[in-house]
């Protein structure tokens, strides 16, 4: 049998996009803020990880359009040979010096930085244990290391130390968890996992990749949020959201950066971050560090985002951050949602396994800095009408 079978019979796809029920790979025309056109109509977009609202910044844009005057659109190569900038080594010292850590390391997209880390540190006769809600890019890191992997129920410190009693006192090992967990915006129990991750001798690897520029009084995310960055001794975060780029980092002690950077396959095999992204977030930086104000707007929007759900009755689930799930339950209600949210104007994501537990599909809402109370109101209102339209809501 041809191992295309399984693509030729492939259909799920192709017969929601008959039924105009396709959610996936929607063109965005144009984005203007946080307003973008699809099919030639406007739509407020509250699906977007833009937190802070820098991706259309004029100061941040200024700066990408510089580097490509000063050096082009691409690097052509990897960090390891001809692809380091000097502007790439300048972002690292930035970043270790934002992040408070020894050093930072650089990678093309933060799923690449998980996967270098987690494969490079973890070796034979090693354990990774990791949160069962962790990120794909955490699970497909786990599956390329040599080390055991094993995973704890999500959130469940009991849980976590059962798993870490039944090893090895003398093994290596690391602790895995996201720091905001990215589809109901929980917090991971950093104090707890603290406790455990000394107790038992291990290495804690947070990523933070909803959580830099959101969480904490600087920005520096969840580990500065419950005061535990010295106990979290790798950090991992994206410029894929409130850093408006695209890219990822790890910092850490030098030793275990300098370790990661001549080991990742991630890393050295594969082009490095474009000029336009690394002068992004130099420019993202400059301003998270300026602007604290953007930071509290964005809770202010989530306060009054959250109780608005809740107070029409909407299920908010275990949110403690600008990601605003609203549990639905069944895929198909949680699809039709989404498809008349659309018709209203609202760009939201439908989540369904396996992104969340069999049964627990819910719509994905997430907010910036920079949404107008219109704006907001308007996706209140949308809500709330289509609510009562599929009978969620009384
Ligand atoms: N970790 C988490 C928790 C994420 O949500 C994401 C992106 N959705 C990544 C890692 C990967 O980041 P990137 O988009 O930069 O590859």
């Amino acid at each position: 049998m041809s191992i295309y079978e399984k693509c030729y019979s492939f259909k799920r796809a192709e017969e929601a996009i008959k039924m105009d029920m396709y959610p996936y790979f929607t063109p965005i025309q144009e984005v203007y803020g946080n307003k973008v056109k699809v099919n030639g109509k406007e739509m407020i977009m509250v699906g977007s990880n833009n937190y802070l609202g820098l991706l259309d910044h004029p100061e941040v844009m200024k700066a990408a359009q510089a580097a490509v005057d000063k050096y082009g659109v691409a690097t052509c190569g990897s960090r390891f040979l001809n692809g380091t900038l000097d502007i790439h080594v300048k972002l690292e010292e930035r970043l270790s010096g934002f992040m408070k850590k020894e050093a930072a390391l650089t990678f093309s997209t933060g799923f690449q930085t998980n996967q270098g880390v987690i494969s490079t540190l973890v070796g034979k006769g090693e354990s990774v244990i990791t949160d069962k809600m962790d990120h794909a890019s955490i699970i497909d890191a786990c599956r390329l290391s040599y080390g055991d992997v094993y995973k704890f129920a999500h959130n469940d410190l009991n849980d976590l130390e059962r798993v870490l009693s039944s090893l090895e006192k003398e093994t290596g090992k690391l602790i895995v968890v996201d720091g905001v967990f990215s589809m109901e915006g929980d917090l991971a129990n950093l104090p707890g996992i603290v406790e455990l991750k000394k107790k038992y001798d291990c290495v804690l690897m947070v990523d933070d990749a909803h959580g830099i520029g959101v969480m904490g009084d600087h920005g520096r995310g969840t580990a500065e949020h419950f005061g535990v960055e010295n106990e979290s001794d790798l950090i991992m975060g994206t410029f894929s959201k409130s850093l408006a780029a695209l890219g990822g980092f790890i910092v850490g002690e030098k030793k275990a950066i300098s370790y990661i950077k001549h080991h990742a396959r991630s890393l050295i095999f594969s082009a490095s971050i474009t000029p336009a992204s690394v002068a992004t977030v130099l420019a993202t930086l400059d301003i998270i560090e300026r602007e604290p104000e953007r930071r509290e707007n964005l809770w202010k929007i989530t306060q009054k985002m959250k109780s608005g759900f809740q107070n029409m009755g909407y299920d908010t689930g275990p949110t403690e951050t600008p990601i605003i799930p609203v549990m639905i339950g069944d895929d198909m209600k949680a699809f039709m949602l989404w498809r008349f949210l659309r018709d209203e104007g609202i760009f939201t994501n439908p989540v369904i396994y396996p992104a969340v537990p069999h049964g627990q599909a819910l719509i994905r809402t997430s907010y910036s800095a920079t949404h107008s109370e219109e704006e907001l109101d308007i996706v209140l209102k949308g809500f709330e009408k289509c609510g009562k339209m599929l009978g969620v809501l009384k």
